[in-house]
Formats: structure tokens, C-alpha cells, sequence
């Protein structure tokens, strides 16, 4: 069982976002739990407010400090009440944001290890560098662009790490043979019919032949990777030493 808790001021955000269709019925078989944490119910300030200008000037309001440490700091005391862990302060704790090291597959394979992962989801300008010194264990972005808030890039990570935990895709090799696994964009796929406007499915899938369509899969992966991704290709080829 993995665990999620999300610090946001959205929580009916992410939680919709991800309650359908294959992590929805992973969290009701309990092979993930996904908490989402209102950052604003641990504000002091008596109006609710969790924002302020910020110092030196510029456009935009900054969500303070106090409220994201106070929420942070319930979640640990969730965790070591509910699951009886006594190192809590290990567990690592994800800001995200357009500042960070770039999300990729093996991330999510060596977060997928974690039995707990807190997400810290910005908003407006962002939040006070002070409380992210102090929290903040890995800073991770989803790409090279800015967006409103922290909900979609953790919605987009807790998704592509719960998919990895064991028993949520019904099928485990799905997981093994797609794109990244091993450095390679997967290759292409058909379903019924044989033939649909004039498109015949390769040949050699309805062989019956396993050897020969795993072969060609691997073919057409390398090739696929090659046109597509050569960065990539370079990386396959240099670790298996093969010249396509
Ligand atoms: N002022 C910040 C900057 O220039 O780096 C951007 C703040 S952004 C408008 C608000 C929040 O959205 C961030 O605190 C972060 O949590 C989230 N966010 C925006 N773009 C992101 C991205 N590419 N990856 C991950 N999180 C992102």
C-alpha cells in the first residue's frame, strides 16, 4: 500500500482528478490511499487568508510560510499515528515546481519505492523560500513551462507513480513492455479489426509466431525511438552497443 497526501489549497481538485477510472479503483481496492490536504484549514489568521505580497515588490501574491509548515507538520503526525512509523521526518516530501529537475519514468519507478510521498502544490507566485528550505526534500517540475498551480504536475506524478505500484495495473507486464522502460518508445499497436479503411494489420502479428513478434516489436520500437526521440536512441545505443 502507497500513500499520497497532497498539500494544496485545492483539495477537491486533485481528489476528482483522481478518483476515476484505473487509480479510482485502485484506491478502493487499497493498493494506494490518496490524501488531500487543505493547506488553509491550518492558517492562524483569523480571516483564512494563507497569501501575502512579497517583499522587495513585483506582481503576485505569495503563500506564507506558516500555514504550509502547520499543514506539513499534521501530515507527519498522520502518518506516524496511523501507520506507526518512528522516522517520519525521512518521509521525502515533493515540492512542484517549474524550478525543479524534470520528471521522468525512473523517478517515478525509484518514488514508486516510497511507502509515503508528500506533495507541496504552489499557487499564485509561488511560496516563501523559508519553509521550502526547511521541508522540502525534492524539487521536481513536469517541463519547461509555467502553470497556474502545483495540482496538475502532482495529479500528473501521483498518477504515473501509483500506476507502478504493484497491483494496480491488472496486467504487470503492461508497465514492463511500454514506452521508457528500457530507454525505448514503445512500438505501434492494433486491436480489431484486421482491416479498417484500407489499413491491414502487419502480418506477422497474427502469425502466432511469439519469437518472431517479439522480434519485430523490438524492430520497430528502435526504430520508432530513433526517428522520434533521437536523444534517447543515442542513450539505447551506447548501453546495448548496437548500430541500427
Ligand atoms: N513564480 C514561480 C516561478 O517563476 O518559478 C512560478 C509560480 S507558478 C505560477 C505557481 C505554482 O505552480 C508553483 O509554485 C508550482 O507549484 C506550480 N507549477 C507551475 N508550473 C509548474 C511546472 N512546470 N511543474 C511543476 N509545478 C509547476
Amino acid at each position: 500500500m502507497m500513500n499520497f497526501h497532497i498539500l494544496t489549497l485545492f483539495p477537491e481538485m486533485v481528489l476528482q482528478g483522481l478518483h476515476t477510472s484505473i487509480i479510482g479503483r485502485a484506491l478502493e481496492k487499497g493498493y494506494i490511499s490518496i490524501e488531500a490536504v487543505n493547506i488553509r484549514d491550518y492558517t492562524l489568521n483569523k480571516h483564512g487568508k494563507v497569501d501575502d505580497y512579497t517583499y522587495g515588490g513585483g506582481a503576485g501574491m505569495l503563500m506564507q510560510a506558516q500555514p504550509v509548515y502547520d499543514a506539513y507538520t499534521a501530515v507527519l503526525d498522520k502518518i506516524e499515528e496511523k501507520e506507526g512509523k518512528t522516522d517520519v521526518k525521512r518521509t521525502r516530501v515533493i515540492y512542484v515546481s517549474p524550478q525543479g529537475r524534470t520528471f521522468h519514468q525512473k523517478l517515478a519507478q525509484e518514488l514508486a519505492q516510497e511507502e509515503d510521498l508528500i506533495f507541496l502544490c504552489g499557487h499564485y507566485e509561488g511560496i516563501d523560500e523559508r519553509v521550502l528550505e526547511e521541508i522540502v526534500t525534492d524539487e521536481i517540475s513536469i517541463g519547461d513551462y509555467v502553470l497556474t498551480g502545483g495540482e496538475l504536475p502532482a495529479m500528473v506524478m501521483v498518477d504515473a507513480i501509483a500506476r507502478l505500484v504493484p497491483g494496480v495495473l491488472h496486467n504487470a507486464d503492461s508497465s514492463v513492455t511500454e514506452s521508457f522502460h528500457d530507454g525505448l518508445l514503445e512500438y505501434p499497436q492494433y486491436s480489431r479489426p484486421e482491416i479498417w479503411h484500407d489499413k491491414r494489420v502487419p502480418q506477422i502479428l497474427l502469425s502466432g509466431d511469439h519469437a518472431k513478434v517479439d522480434a519485430w516489436r523490438l524492430e520497430q520500437s528502435i526504430m520508432r525511438t530513433k526517428q522520434r526521440r533521437p536523444d534517447l536512441y543515442e542513450i539505447y545505443q551506447k548501453k546495448y552497443g548496437k548500430n541500427e
